[in-house]
């Protein structure tokens, strides 16, 4: 579970969360939606602890963060899949990651496995398309087999079959009981995927609704 609280962040002028309290539950798919701008990363990464909050608090499963990040086995991400270093092979890119979280290497060929990446798990991600460095991005979150996921946007740059793919991944796990939060700045893509929505608009919370609710309301 996730729990906003009064959660404010403030770069300069730019007030980019305000006053933000919402709650996602475990075992659904939790819909963040919101055009460009809204404030989803900057909420993601306050949750994840790569950034610090200007006011309020982020728990995870009851937790305040106690350093920076929080560890993968407690919250596991896809933010952005491009960000990912260059000059490495997935398997050491994940190796690395799994080391500094004191996760065994049996679980990095487990996690390529799981998201089709296994063939080419020696590859330099430098050749990678966007679709495989989103599988890449979706193996790390998945690394530390943590309760929590967030995917900030996970369906971009995907072919359909990759959507698909990530609808099913999505379903799969809420049904393990795990909290997901996805954003995305597509309503349609929303429906087929989450069962509730959040929806953000310069930082602050809009509406909060089913599936069922909204589909019914517009
Ligand atoms: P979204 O993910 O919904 O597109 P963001 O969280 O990326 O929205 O951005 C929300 C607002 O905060 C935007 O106005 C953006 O320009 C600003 N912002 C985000 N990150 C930073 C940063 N590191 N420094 C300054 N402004 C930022
Ligand atoms: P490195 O430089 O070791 O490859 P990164 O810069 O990619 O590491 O990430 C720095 C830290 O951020 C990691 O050690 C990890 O704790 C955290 N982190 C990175 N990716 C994720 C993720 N997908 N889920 C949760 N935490 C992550």
């Amino acid at each position: 579970m996730i729990e906003l609280k009064y959660l404010t962040k403030r770069y300069g002028a730019t007030l980019a969360v305000d006053d933000l309290s919402f709650t996602v539950r475990p075992g659904r798919v939790t819909g963040f939606l919101g055009p460009n701008g809204a404030g989803k990363s900057t909420t993601m990464r306050l949750i994840l602890g790569l950034a610090a909050p200007t006011s309020g608090e982020v728990l995870v499963n009851g937790r305040r963060y106690a350093s920076f990040p929080r560890p993968m086995r407690e919250v596991g991400a896809l933010l952005d899949a491009n960000a990912v270093h260059v000059g490495r092979s997935a398997y050491n890119h994940l190796l690395c990651l799994a080391r500094t979280n004191g996760i065994g290497p049996r679980r990095v060929t487990a996690v390529l496995h799981h998201v089709g990446l296994s063939d080419v798990a020696r590859k330099n991600v430098g050749g990678f398309s966007l679709g495989m460095k989103q599988r890449l991005g979706i193996a790390a979150a998945l690394l530390g087999d943590p309760g929590v996921l967030i995917f900030d946007e996970p369906v971009n740059g995907l072919d359909p079959d990759g959507i698909r793919w990530i609808r099913d991944l999505m379903r799969s796990l809420a049904a393990q009981g795990r909290t997901i939060l996805l954003s995305s700045h597509l309503m349609s893509e929303m429906a087929l995927t989450a069962d509730s929505i959040v929806m953000l608009g310069r930082g602050k919370l809009v509406a909060e609704a089913t599936i069922e609710e909204l589909t019914a309301r517009y």
